[in-house]
Order: C-alpha cells, then sequence, then structure tokens
C-alpha cells in the first residue's frame, strides 16, 4: 500500500493506494471552501491552519494500514508554499517513523493522473489543464514525458470564474456558481472581446476579459448577472476553443482530455467534444468527484513511481510554490 497527502491549496486529502492493483483503497477529503468563501478566494495562512488541523484527523483512520505501507507520496509542488509545507511534513513524519521511501509529486501530474484512477494509463495524450492556478495544453508521451506546450499569459480559466463570481458578490469558488447562473442567461447579449484574437500567440490570456466583466458588471445591476455569466463562460470557453482548433491544425489530436476543477463545466465540455469530433479523438475526463484537488490521483500516479523506483531522499523533498514538471 502507498499512503498519499495533498495540501496544496484548500483541500486536506489522503488517500491509500493498492500497489498491485493500482486501486484506490481510501479516500478522504476535507475541503476548505466554506471558510475562505467570506475572502472570497484562499486566504494562505488559514489554510495552513486549517491543514493542520484537518490532515492528523484523516491520518488517525488511516493507522490500520500503517503496518502495510510501502511508501508515502506527498504533493511538494507546485501549490502554496505555506500549504504544501503542511503534507511534507506529514510525510517526511511517516516516512522516518515506519521506515519507508517517500515520493514527491507534481500536483499537475496528479491531475492528469486523476484520469487513470479507474483505468490504465493511455498515451499519447493531449491535456488541457484548467484549473485555479493553469491553464495549459499538455502533450504527454509517458508518467516521465510531459511538455507543456500552451499556458496562459496572466490569469487562469477557473480563476477568471473565481474573480467574475466575487465582483457579483457570490462568494467562492467561482466556476460552479457562476456555471449555475449562465443557465439562466443569453451568451450572445454581451459581446465581449475574445482574447488574443488578432495576436498569433499560441498562448491564453483571461485578465483583459475579466476587466470587459467588470465594467459590465458597473454598468449594469444584478438583473444583468444571468446575462452576463452566460456571456463570459461562452467567452472564456470559445477562446480556449479557438486557440486549441488552431494547435490542432499542426498537431491534430489523437486522444484527448480536460482535467482540473474546471474541467467539470458542462458548456467547456460540449464545446470541446464538438472540437473533438471532425478527428475522431477520444475525450477522457476524470470522475466528478476527482476533477478537484484529491490524494485519490496523487496515489495513482505514486503507485507509477514506486514502480520505478522514484524515489525522493528526505532531505531533497522540499516544497515549491512554482513548478513546471
Ligand atoms: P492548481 O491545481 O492549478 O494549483 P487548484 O488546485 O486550486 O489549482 P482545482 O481544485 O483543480 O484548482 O480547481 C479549482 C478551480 O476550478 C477554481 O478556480 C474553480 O472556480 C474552478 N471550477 C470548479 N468548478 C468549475 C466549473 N463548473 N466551471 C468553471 N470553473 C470551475
Ligand atoms: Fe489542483
Amino acid at each position: 500500500m502507498i499512503l498519499s497527502i495533498e495540501s496544496s491549496c484548500d483541500d486536506s486529502s489522503i488517500a491509500i493506494s493498492e500497489i498491485a492493483t493500482k486501486k484506490l483503497v481510501y479516500h478522504k477529503k476535507i475541503s476548505q471552501e466554506l471558510e475562505h468563501a467570506v475572502y472570497g478566494g484562499v486566504v494562505p495562512e488559514l489554510a495552513s491552519r486549517l491543514h493542520a488541523e484537518a490532515l492528523p484527523k484523516i491520518l488517525e483512520e488511516c493507522k490500520g494500514w500503517f503496518g502495510q505501507l510501502k511508501a508515502v507520496a506527498v504533493t511538494n509542488a507546485p501549490g502554496l508554499s505555506v500549504t504544501l509545507v503542511e503534507g511534507v511534513t506529514m510525510a517526511k513524519a511517516l516516512s522516518l517513523t515506519l521506515d519507508i521511501p517517500l515520493i514527491g509529486v507534481n500536483h499537475l501530474k496528479g491531475h492528469i493522473y486523476s484520469l487513470f484512477i479507474e483505468q490504465e494509463t493511455q498515451f499519447p495524450l493531449t491535456v488541457l489543464l484548467v484549473s485555479g492556478g493553469h491553464t495549459q495544453v499538455i502533450e504527454v508521451e509517458s508518467l516521465d514525458r510531459m511538455e507543456t506546450v500552451m499556458r496562459t499569459m496572466d490569469d487562469s480559466f477557473g480563476e477568471s470564474f473565481d474573480k467574475v463570481a466575487k465582483m457579483m458578490g457570490l462568494g467562492y469558488p467561482g466556476g460552479p456558481v457562476i456555471e449555475k447562473l449562465a443557465l439562466e442567461g443569453d451568451r450572445e447579449r454581451y459581446p465581449f472581446p475574445i482574447p488574443l484574437q488578432k495576436r498569433g500567440e499560441m498562448a491564453f490570456s483571461y485578465s483583459g476579459l475579466k476587466n470587459a466583466v467588470r465594467l459590465a458588471i458597473e454598468e449594469g445591476s444584478s438583473e444583468d448577472y444571468p446575462d452576463i455569466a452566460a456571456s463570459f463562460e461562452h467567452i472564456a470557453t470559445e477562446h480556449l476553443f479557438r486557440k486549441l482548433r488552431k494547435y490542432f491544425k499542426t498537431r491534430p489530436p489523437e486522444r484527448f482530455a480536460i482535467v482540473g476543477g474546471a474541467s467539470a463545466n458542462r458548456y467547456l465540455r460540449g464545446r470541446i467534444e464538438e472540437l473533438l469530433a471532425p478527428y475522431g479523438a477520444d475525450l477522457l475526463l476524470a470522475q466528478l468527484q476527482f476533477c478537484s484537488d484529491n490524494a485519490a490521483m496523487i496515489g495513482r500516479i505514486a503507485v507509477d513511481l514506486y514502480g520505478e523506483k522514484s524515489f525522493t531522499p528526505i532531505g531533497e523533498l522540499h516544497s515549491a510554490p512554482k513548478s513546471d514538471f
């Protein structure tokens, strides 16, 4: 068995995965969304304190497996430094007391492996990662060969939903509430500019759209919010759609996946399905419960890293706020 810990942002989560079958045998997550909602976003110091309370509570439930553990895995980058350190410190303590190796896991790779919690890996794969901190297109050849080919120049897709919700006074996280509000609105009413339209960059940008939405909110009233939400969701998605359509002209997808918290968005899923149809490429999605942060995905990749003996010496396992792969 491998015990895996996730604390990169505002979810405290621990999983136990069986090495031989790669199956998830235990998973628990304590989310801090309610605590951060009043502030309209994640407050790092508060998140850190809440992890320090929640992680030991979950760990206690796992004591029965301690004798069977062959390794302990932990997300060590990227994320908030003050929250990553909570998980990393716990993992180091377990590694020392149980005398088992440590496996440092990259959180973004973890999101990609959320696709494979219930199935074997399928490569090559083109991945759209849409989370709170990232908007990237990643070409995945194998566990060790992943390359980011497009990224955002400023805000991320998910973050722009959070900021729009905050401007409307709708709390945090913004994705689910904006998606729900958008269902009642008219997607065509506000023709917000599609980001980076005239410029040829193969990149994403959400700061300009966010400002255009801010002006619409300031000029309108709360009765306009459903139309603003619908038009915003449409343009935010249209931006991804058009950049991907351009990318596929040079590199047609064989197999495509959307991962990260915002991959739960139904409008986005529908538009990507439409984009993939002419290529006959399969669309892989994680189960809804594994789209946002969780330790199950860390456990899934840790099983494969264990197979490669990719262990991290205790003195070399550091938490790093910024990191690609
Ligand atoms: P990262 O993995 O980049 O460090 P994170 O782990 O904080 O960021 P996730 O938990 O993967 O991010 O995703 C959270 C983000 O997903 C939030 O910005 C949230 O608003 C967004 N999100 C969740 N559900 C939806 C939805 N239905 N539509 C759009 N965005 C959504
Ligand atoms: Fe994440």
